[in-house]
């Protein structure tokens, strides 16, 4: 999909106070939902105006929305940011739950377009839980229905902004990040953020994802993004810090893969105990450790996945990640 933007592109809007073109919001969530980017689709020569609840309604373009359990806490937030207006379409830069869990919440709600990276839109289309990876993580997503697609040298125009739509495998293969080169704005999703990057999960398959990483690394250096808007974490501007941290992380798992591997473990257990916050051992050994992320993950540490998933556990507990007492577990931060 291009969309031509000759008059987006020659327009400069000042920066509001956190950096960001004044089309262009930021919602920073939790690990358990993905962050999104909210942008202003109105005319350009009202951006000057802010596009804020109290001004004359907009349409908004929204880029990613969240994991299930929080879509109506995000329907609340973009209810908050839009006012009158109204969100006209949502852009996915993977479909990780995490990342499109409020798809289909949001998208009845505004009756808007939809759209997913090119590779992935006969996944959504069909509903393919296992090729869009949710049934391997074990992990929650409301069916939606894609209206269209984006793929790698497409462009769209948001928030007052050219985007460049580049691709950006690793983390999943079908992952898409954007660019705004008027204003050096990245929106990155979980092939960079600020202390490292999304686990590799084609690696748990056996498949390559290093040399792909790396080269999306390469990428974003190229691109010399001037303020990096990632999937989750905070917004950030010493991307060469970020850049050398994610580096020096991929090297450490191509010296020593398994590193990926349990990570890997440890990441889905957190994830696992944000979402459903209480869960018994025995049950979580039983049925979790049945999930084919996680058997992948033990094939490679050659381990039975149990073994591996409780060791996992207790070295979170240490860390105090995870509170075990008797024979439940939970999210540290619930009393
Ligand atoms: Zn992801």
């Amino acid at each position: 999909m291009n969309v031509p933007s000759a008059a987006a592109a020659s327009l400069q809007p000042p920066l509001s106070r956190n950096g960001l073109p004044p089309g262009v919001h930021f919602i920073q969530r939790d690990w358990l939902s993905s962050n999104q980017v909210l942008l202003c689709d109105s005319d350009p020569q009202r951006w000057a105006q802010e596009c804020a609840p109290d001004q004359a309604p907009h349409d908004y373009t929204l880029i990613d929305t969240s994991y299930v359990k929080h879509q109506h806490t995000t329907l609340a937030l973009l209810r908050h940011q839009i006012g009158a207006g109204r969100l006209r379409r949502i852009i996915n830069t993977h479909l990780h739950s995490d990342h499109c869990g409020g798809n289909a919440l949001l998208s009845t709600t505004w009756d808007c377009e939809v759209l997913v990276p090119r590779a992935s839109l006969e996944d959504v289309n069909r509903w393919d839980a296992v090729a869009l990876s949710h049934a391997g993580t074990g992990q929650d997503c409301p069916p939606f229905r894609a209206t269209g697609s984006l793929q790698p040298g497409d462009a769209f125009v948001a928030g007052g902004l050219e985007w460049q739509v580049h691709a950006a495998p690793g983390h999943d293969h079908k992952s898409l990040l954007f660019f705004a080169p008027a204003q050096g704005l990245l929106v990155s999703a979980d092939a960079l953020w600020e202390n490292g990057f999304g686990i590799l999960f084609p690696a748990l398959e056996g498949e390559s994802a290093f040399d792909e990483q790396d080269s999306v690394l390469d990428l974003i250096e190229s691109l010399r993004p001037q303020r990096v808007l990632p999937g989750h974490g905070a917004m950030f501007t010493d991307v060469a810090k970020a850049l050398a941290t994610a580096r020096s992380r991929l090297k450490a798992m191509r010296d020593k893969p398994e590193r990926n591997a349990r990570n890997a473990l440890k990441a889905l257990i957190k994830f696992k105990i944000l979402d459903v916050e209480v869960m018994t051992i025995e049950h979580f050994l039983r049925d979790y450790a049945r999930t084919s992320v996680n058997r992948a993950a033990a094939r490679q540490l050659g381990q039975p996945a149990e073994v591996l998933l409780h060791q996992a556990l207790l070295e979170l507990h240490e860390a105090g990640q995870v509170r075990i007492e008797g024979d439940v577990f939970y999210n540290r931060e619930v009393p």
